[in-house]
This record gives C-alpha cells, structure tokens and sequence, in this order.
C-alpha cells in the first residue's frame, strides 16, 4: 500500500515522478523530497522555492518543514534566504535532538555546512511583481496570487508516512513574518499511527487553529481522513464566525495509514493532487464535496 496527497494544481507533474518513486518501493520520505524540489526549482511556480513570492523589502523568504510520522521527529527552516532547496534544509534538520528548527542566518548557515546549493531565489519575474506592488499601495491581498504553499503527505509499502511543506509564504509580508507551514502541528503534522495533515492559506488563520494536528487527533479518534479534514476545518470556522470574523482562506489535506485521503477548504474551489495504486489524479473539493477534475476543468483552476 502507498499513496501521495498534495496541494494545488501545481503538484501534479512532479506527484506522477514521486508517486512512481513509491510504487518502485521508495521510502515516503523520499517521494516527498521528490515531489517538492522540483516545483521548488521551477521559476513559473511562483510561490514556492526559486522565483517565490518577494516580502515588502524584495527579499524571497522561505520557510520549509519535514515530518516523519514513524519517529514523530521534524526539521524546519523559517524566514531563510538564498537556499536552493528549503525542503532538503528541513529533511536534513530532522532527526536531530537538538536545534531542529532553525531560522533565517542560522538556516543559511547550516545548509551552507551542510554542502547544500544556495543560489539567489530572485527571477526577474519576481522582482517585476514586487515593484508593480510597491507601486500600487493597499493592495488586497488573495489567495492564489499571492500566497500558496507546497504540502505533501505520502505513505510508502512499509507504513512510513511522511509531510512536507515548503514555501515563499505571503506577498509581501513583513521582514522576518513566518507562517503556519514550517511550523509544528498548524502548517503540518504525521503520526504514522493515524495519519498526517497539512495546511496551505492564510498563515495567521490556520495557526490558531493548530489544523493540522487536529486533523490527525481526530483521526486518531476513530475519524476518517475525510471526517477529520471536515471537522477540524467547520469547528474552527464556527468559531471564527462566532468571533466576528470571515471564514479567511484555509486549506487542508490528509492522508490516513490505509491510504484513504481527505480534503476541506474555505474556499470555492481548492485542487488537490493524488496518487496510490490506480494512478495519479486531480481532484478538487468544490463546494464542500471531493471530485476528480475532468481534463476541460483543469485550465480553469487555479
Ligand atoms: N500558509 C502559507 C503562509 O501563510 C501561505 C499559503 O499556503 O498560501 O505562509
């Protein structure tokens, strides 16, 4: 049994390449790594990795995490500059007892020790968007366009379940503002027991719902992947509501032991990708209900 859940449209090419990579019988961990360097390394995937989403100073600043659900160990970078590969920083992070999570010139400094590529993550694409934003003041920002992160959950032959985020965050966001994706139990979450979960949205939202380990509490609960995804987003919308507050703009995914996978969103349409044994598939959750995309939908999503 193996399987791999992703978010948004842009994972799909690179889930097809990681999803192959487990049905050779790939560690989960793997698979992940694979999944996410590529849209890490490709400049048209604008926010995530190498021409990512610059903050109000011009700066690409990514953050990362890596999860194993079997030994419940992470790493993670935040806030970090110029590493090639965020995700490959946090795979290495993890594991260790000590100084897991490292932020901004103590990330660059280790991936620098530890022989991992550094490059300059600006495009000139990248730096065209910044200075359209600087000149037009106030600009709203929206899902999309201006944020979106790289979450993957895969589960290999032999029960390892593994999550892996990676980002550039939000546009425009302040010097040094971290989100939820590299951190612990709001942007991601495994336990190999019950399953994994992660979050891609607005940052500031989901860590207040800690979403991601409450999907995999829930599920730990006796919840299916699906009913996990559900409930955690509809009780903590209700209570933004009962604050005062709009629904915001979350998503989640997860993936339980047996290969079943869920999704929840806030907002009309949220893609997804999965993979396990039947093949590779788009799907998306629209208005509340999990659908595969038909191949006409696809140029319409975002
Ligand atoms: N969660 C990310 C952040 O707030 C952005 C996103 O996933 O859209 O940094």
């Amino acid at each position: 049994m193996h399987a791999i859940i992703a978010t948004w449209k842009m994972s799909y090419p690179s889930v097809c390449d990681a999803q192959h990579l487990l049905q050779e019988g790939a560690a989960a961990g793997d698979a992940v790594v694979e999944a996410i360097t590529q849209i890490e390394d490709d400049p048209t995937l604008n926010s995530v990795g190498y021409g990512g989403l610059p903050d109000r100073d011009g700066h690409v600043m990514l953050d990362a995490a890596y999860m194993d659900g079997q030994t419940l160990r992470c790493g993670a970078i935040m806030s970090a500059e110029g590493i090639r590969n965020p995700i490959l920083a946090a795979r290495k992070l993890c594991g260790r007892e000590s100084n897991c999570v490292l932020a901004g010139r103590g990330a660059e400094l280790f991936a620098i020790e530890e022989g991992l590529p550094m490059r300059d993550m600006c495009t000139h694409a990248s730096m065209q968007h910044w200075r359209e934003a600087i000149r037009m003041e106030h600009r709203k920002l929206s899902a999309y366009r201006d944020h979106d992160t790289v979450c993957v959950l895969a589960l290999d032959e032999d029960g390892g379940l593994v999550a892996g985020t990676s980002t550039s965050g939000l546009f425009m966001k302040a010097p040094g503002r971290v989100g939820d994706s590299p951190l612990i139990g709001s942007g991601y979450y495994a336990d190999a027991r019950y399953g994994a979960a992660a979050a891609t949205g607005v940052g500031e939202e989901i860590m207040r719902g800690c979403l991601s380990y409450e999907i995999v509490s829930l599920m730990k609960r006796g919840a299916s992947a699906q009913q996990a995804c559900e409930e955690a987003m509809n009780d903590f919308v209700s209570r933004k509501l009962e604050l005062g507050e709009d629904a915001g703009s979350m998503s989640v995914i997860a993936l339980a032991p047996d290969g079943t996978f869920g999704a929840a969103t806030t907002l009309d349409v949220f893609p997804f990708t999965v993979g396990n044994e039947s093949g590779v598939h788009l799907c998306a959750v629209k208005n509340g209900v999990v659908t595969e995309v038909t191949e006409e939908e696809v140029a319409k999503l975002p």
